[in-house]
């Protein structure tokens, strides 16, 4: 006998119900694919460490940036800081092990610098490769890939003190960094993302202030940019040499930009928008180098580039991770100068969904960031982070966060059909397991498909439940 979800998919493939009804249906959730439409694929949750691990006084960890950062409460909107964040440091298997009891088939994380090198430098502290060995086998033991992020935003303090990612001797540090990494982890960990969305770290780290280490202007930018460029390449050259049958990628975080009206000038502000946000970092490690035609303002980077530099950011990347939130909607402005661009405010949108960091809810953006990168002739792409913060609320120890819900449905609709169009997508990583530290915002912001409280204790949202459902048609 043909199920519900069949014959409403039936009804769809022949025309029969229209989008309406299908947005409709999906909001009932009774979600009209399943996992097994994707054939062989990845299914993971993202986390990184300083969001999630706390115990960051613990077993010589050195200090990161990001610890002192949130040190000064004025920089975090609810004056918290991740001493404690999840508590993942001590209950790292729990929560592997429910990951895996929520269907996925991956997880990834993050290694913390300061806790391999307290200094960023110099001696290695046994206790954190004793730590990340830990999780790595764990993560074997119980059938769940790990994917490592080499570096996901906590660079340690001792090298911001030397300029962090505005000196150009970074690329050493991280190179050895990523040396020690691949020694000991390599022969067990084989699938790894070199830098975490570059283009978040630099802009906001060093050109806005809001996000650790707080420096300010064009020109630490710039060179961030160029020393992130040039790392993201050694990283992989590295991994490469250092680890055998590794799969080694990195993150791009892109949104589709749509402009507010199609005259000259709009055009041209999307087109330095689509440069700066989305074309920076991966153009070079194509061999295309820096998309200055279309942003002018980068040509400040050229007094950065040493002789050679053009081919030291070259990398062949085995597949590359896309990150996707939010769509921007592109406009011509006087501010920011040299940019000349800007997002309209997604709140003055008529009907347009807000999650509660106020990012536009469209699914079908996701679909026009794979086409767009599938343009590079990538040889395979994983959405390695998507994922929606709402304001759940604990119902008698339940959350019902039906929204959430609707928002994977739909964003996992428009991956099904880039996958069906013959885009190479091959996994997909749902930012996050659990709440935890939104860096400049705190814990206001919930992304995950799990909720932690007070007590460190994980309450399973129903999303999480929503995706053990959906994942579990692998297993029938
Ligand atoms: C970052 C995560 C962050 C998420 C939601 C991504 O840019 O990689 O660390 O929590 O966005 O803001």
């Amino acid at each position: 006998m043909i199920d519900r979800r069949n014959f409403i998919r039936m009804l769809g493939s022949a025309g029969i119900i229209s989008l309406t009804d299908f947005n409709h249906i999906f909001a009932s959730s009774n979600t009209l694919f399943s996992a097994l439409d994707f054939g062989k694929f990845t299914w993971g949750v993202a986390t990184a460490a300083f969001q999630n691990e706390g115990s960051i006084n613990i077993d010589d960890r050195g200090l990161s940036i990001w610890d002192v950062f949130s040190q000064d409460k004025r920089n975090i909107k609810d004056k918290s800081n991740a001493i404690h964040a999840c508590d993942f440091y001590n209950l790292y298997k729990d929560d592997i092990a429910l990951t895996k009891s929520l269907g996925f088939n991956a997880f990834r994380f993050s290694i913390s610098w300061p806790r391999i090198l307290p200094e960023g430098k110099g001696s290695i502290n046994q206790k954190g490769i004793d730590f990340y060995n830990r999780v790595i086998d764990q993560c074997l033991e119980i059938g769940v890939d790990p994917w490592i992020t080499l570096y996901h935003w906590d660079l340690p303090q001792a090298l911001e003190e030397e300029g962090g990612w505005a000196n150009r001797d970074i690329i050493n540090r991280f190179g050895d960094y990523g040396t020690i990494c691949a020694k000991h982890f390599g022969d067990r960990a084989k699938n790894w993302l070199v830098l975490n969305e570059p283009m978040a770290f630099t802009s906001l780290g060093y050109m806005t202030g809001l996000h650790a280490p707080g420096k300010k202007g064009l020109s630490n930018f710039l060179q961030a940019v160029h020393h992130a460029t040039l790392s993201q390449a050694i990283g992989g050259r590295i991994l490469r040499s250092g680890i055998t049958n590794a799969k080694i990628g990195t993150t791009f975080s892109c949104s589709n930009i749509d402009i507010i009206r199609d005259t000259l000038v709009h055009e041209n502000a999307g087109k330095r928008l689509d440069a700066l946000l989305n074309r920076l970092f991966i153009e070079p490690s194509l061999g295309l180098g820096y998309p200055i035609a279309d942003l002018p303002m980068l040509k400040r980077i050229e007094k950065y580039l040493f002789a050679g530099d053009e081919e030291q950011m070259k990398f062949d990347f085995d597949f590359i991770g896309l990150q996707h939130y939010f769509d921007i909607t592109a406009k011509f402005s006087l501010y920011p100068p040299l940019l000349w661009a800007k997002n309209i405010n997604a709140q003055k949108e008529k009907n347009i969904e807000l999650t509660s960091m106020n990012w536009p809810v469209k699914p079908e953006g996701l679909y026009r960031v794979i086409k767009q990168f599938s343009n590079y002739k990538i040889k395979s792409i994983y959405i390695t982070e998507n994922g929606a913060a709402f304001n759940d609320e604990i119902v008698e120890g339940n959350i019902h966060d039906t929204q959430r819900i609707r928002y994977f449905e739909s964003y996992l609709h428009e991956l099904l059909r880039a996958k069906n169009d013959g885009y190479p997508v091959n996994g997909y990583f749902v930012w996050t397991l659990m709440d935890n530290f939104e860096w400049s915002e705190g814990y206001r912001p919930k992304f995950g498909l799990v909720s932690v409280d007070q007590n460190m204790r994980r309450i399973i949202k129903d999303s999480g439940f929503w995706f053990r459902e959906f994942l579990s048609e692998n297993d029938k």
